[in-house]
């Protein structure tokens, strides 16, 4: 018996996929023979670096500059890429950002950017796809939320909010989209080595290493992994549930 991930010709979006575990996705999937459209919100630069990478390895990616915060931006996109592609079989809902601050102290923007971002984006993106998937009766969406949305650290409450709102729109989708065979699940990182948690590693390294089981940082590449698995024939089975990449930080 042999894996095969079925994943070849099938058409993804992935947003914020110009850096970071965006970027390992969006590449894996164009080298499993996936049409990838990603979305980036200001770095063309990074987004042209991204195409040229998975063109040189063999792969097929487009860019579309696209906030997610701004839902008739994504509606547009979101069709531009189905007129394109003529289907949408995937969607990774990967933009995210932290502000992180003390409760007391934060700031309405702090609070409102994350929750606009984290949780109001995988709302504007999603919305607009789900007919396409329902009307083809198949579908795969992963969202990408954070160890944090279960074990916050401190400055993080509306980080952990948006975070914990992508676990339960997580189930409640999977439930409802469930009879037009759309699956629908996370993966939740813990500390993975990108420009979003530098501050952290630079700030407390040991302190954070000393709570992870595998005492290391993880990989956007092992992220990316999680997710194309869930969003492969190998995942057919396996709906409404949060998969955590965090090297056991979790339960230690
Ligand atoms: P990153 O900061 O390196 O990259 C995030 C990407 O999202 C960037 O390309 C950014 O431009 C894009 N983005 C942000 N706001 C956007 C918007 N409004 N519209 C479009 N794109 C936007 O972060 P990352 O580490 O690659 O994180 C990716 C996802 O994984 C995020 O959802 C994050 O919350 C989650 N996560 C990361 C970690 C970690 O340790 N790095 C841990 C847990 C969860």
């Amino acid at each position: 018996m042999s894996f095969e991930s079925g994943l070849a010709g099938k058409v993804a979006i992935v947003t914020g996929g110009s850096r970071g575990i965006g970027r390992a996705i969006v590449e894996l999937l164009a080298a499993q023979g996936v049409d990838v459209n990603f979305f980036y919100r200001g770095h063309a630069t990074a987004a042209q670096e991204v195409i040229a990478s998975v063109t040189a390895a063999g792969g097929k990616a487009t860019a579309l500059q696209v906030d997610v915060s701004d839902s008739a931006a994504c509606i547009e996109a979101v069709n531009a890429v189905a007129e394109r592609c003529e289907r949408i079989d995937i969607l990774i809902n990967n933009a995210g950002i932290v502000r992180d601050n003390l409760m007391a102290a934060m700031e309405d923007d702090e609070i409102s950017a994350v929750l606009d971002t984290n949780v109001g984006g995988v709302f504007n993106v999603t919305r607009p796809v789900i007919p396409f998937m329902m009307s083809q009766r198949a579908g795969r969406i992963v969202n990408l939320s954070s160890v944090a949305g279960n074990k916050a650290g401190r400055g993080q409450a509306n980080y952990a909010a948006s975070k914990g709102a992508i676990d339960a729109l997580t189930r409640a989708l999977a439930v409802e989209l469930a009879p037009r065979k759309i699956l629908v699940n996370a993966v939740a990182p813990g500390v993975i080595d990108t420009e979003m948690s530098q501050q952290v590693r630079d700030l407390a390294d040991d302190e954070v290493k000393a709570k992870i089981l595998l005492k290391r940082y993880g990989q956007a590449q092992e992220v990316a992994n999680a997710v194309a698995f869930l969003v492969s024939d190998m995942a057919s089975y396996v709906t409404g549930q949060i998969l955590y990449v965090d090297g056991g930080f979790k339960m230690a």
